[in-house]
């Protein structure tokens, strides 16, 4: 608990040192293996900066963070895992890092990822893709991989990822660890590399619901530079709620949707829930089907227009091609962006173009808000709303990248948060086959603390919290 190393670090009891030593001893040994992070920091000036922090009265002074590499941090490198952006040093930081530094956090490394968030495995990185701590075999999930893997194998206590579409919880759930989707607007994005602005939010990534809470509260908040952000300063604690005030509805159609591997060990967590006093009942949301094609017209007519920007004439990736702009400009892009990259590109540029844009653009948007309101109105009916996280286990290295509608399909029960901006949260609740299966519990806009409050609970039942993989 984050509460815990920094009570070490102010008495003296873990000596920045000692803290700083243990921590860049542990990538030694196992980032060849795992490969977490595009960029880490020079000790030394880690280590400088530690001993600085510790001695303020921030809520993280001097406690180490890694940051996933599409949030702009000054002066260090932010790639986003692309050949694209392979050299770029941000000239500013994002709101949420400052609020971070703020509050004496003190960035380790930038972590891998999908290029431009684009995937849930962390295999389109250009870098090369991480390992599962859990098993070195797979994959860590997506798109935030490197900061789940960087929990999971003990290197930080907190990390941030992005999600869009899923990419906090499926690392969350394949790394046995905790993340949150924030509601839509609660976080600034201003400093994000954009993806695809109306679904994506920064969110917070830990090993237990505890520092869930306290990354969230600290990076939450209204943000003049993010005109999607509303007036909202997050509860000073996560919610406390009784169990037995607790109604889950577990929705069928996503539970019938997804491996038994994993829906079996949900079922079980959930009975133990139950045996506890929670009330559980079975639900359906209706319109999966849709939600799919839905959230990828959406997601990739958004990427191309954000990736339109990248024309590697002011900064990017340069061919240094000699011809007229037409050419050059190609040429960059050709060189720059990956496969997956380019692949929605194209198709977001056909999904916009005229005539095709009704055909499928507007008909999205539609889905969107069917789902948004069957979703608002299950959860007047209950509490929080349970799935698995991810419909399979994490499948291994190469198993579904060669396949884009594979991967796609891996999104089915984490795009639906996205689609109508509540917030979700994913926790492990077991293990099949020695790999790890997370929950999925879904609140009405605006409930994180509650979802927090309900996660703290559950934990201490079900007995998965502050989890490390050995390696
Ligand atoms: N896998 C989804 C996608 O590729 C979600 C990614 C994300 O949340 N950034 O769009």
């Amino acid at each position: 608990m984050i509460d815990d190393l920094l009570q070490k670090l102010r008495s003296g009891e873990l000596p920045p040192d000692e803290y700083v030593e243990k921590t860049y001893e542990k990538l030694e040994r196992i980032e060849n293996r795992v490969h977490a992070f595009i960029t880490i920091r020079n000790k030394e000036e880690v280590l400088n900066e530690v001993k600085k922090k510790v001695k303020e009265k921030g809520k993280l002074s001097g406690i180490l963070i890694a940051i996933k590499d599409n949030i702009s941090t000054k002066g260090i490198r932010t790639t986003c895992a692309s050949k694209m952006l392979e050299d770029y040093i941000p000239p500013y930081n994002a709101t949420v890092i400052e609020r971070l530094e703020r509050e004496g956090a003190v960035i380790i490394g930038k972590t891998n990822m999908d290029e431009f968030a684009m995937g849930s495995t962390t295999e389109t990185s250009y870098f090369g893709p991480t390992r599962n701590p859990w098993d070195l075999e797979r994959t860590p999930g997506g798109s935030s991989g490197g900061s789940g893997a960087a929990l999971a194998a003990g290197i930080v206590d907190i990390a941030l990822g992005s999600d869009t579409g899923g990419s906090i919880r499926a690392p969350a759930a394949y790394t046995a660890t905790f993340g949150l989707k924030p509601s839509y607007g609660t976080v600034s994005r201003y400093g994000l590399v954009a993806y695809a602005n109306s679904l994506e939010q920064i969110g917070p990534m830990a090993k237990n619901a505890e520092d869930l809470w306290l990354l969230y509260s600290i990076i939450a908040g209204d943000d003049f530079r993010d005109a999607t952000t509303i007036s909202y300063t997050p509860p000073p604690s996560p919610a406390n709620v009784e169990l037995k005030d607790i109604k889950i509805g577990v929705l069928s159609d996503i539970m019938e949707a997804s491996d038994k591997s994993v829906s079996s060990v949900v079922k079980t967590a959930l009975d133990k829930l139950s045996s506890y006093g929670v009330q559980i009942e079975e639900t359906k949301l209706g319109y999966t089907e849709y939600a799919l094609p839905a959230y990828y017209i959406i997601a990739m007519s958004e990427a191309s227009s954000n990736l339109a920007r990248y024309d590697g004439v002011r900064y990017g990736f340069n061919s240094y091609f000699q011809g007229d702009w037409k050419q050059t400009y190609s040429l960059n892009r050709e060189y720059g962006f990956g496969i997956e990259v380019k692949r929605r590109i194209l198709l977001g540029s056909f999904i916009l173009s005229a005539g095709y844009y009704e055909q499928y653009y507007i008909k999205a948007l539609k889905i969107r808000n069917l789902i948004k309101t069957s979703l608002d109105s299950l959860l007047k009916k209950y509490t929080v709303l349970a799935s698995p996280t991810m419909p399979i286990l994490p499948p291994k290295l190469g198993e579904v990248i060669e396949d884009p509608v594979k991967m796609y399909a891996m999104d089915l029960n984490t795009v639906l948060a996205n689609l109508a901006g509540i917030p979700a949260l994913s926790m492990p609740v077991g293990f099949y086959n020695n790999l790890p299966v997370g929950l999925q519990l879904m609140g009405p806009y605006l409930s994180d603390d509650l979802l927090v409050g309900i996660a703290i609970k559950a934990e201490k039942i079900l007995g998965y919290y502050n989890l490390t993989a050995s390696l």
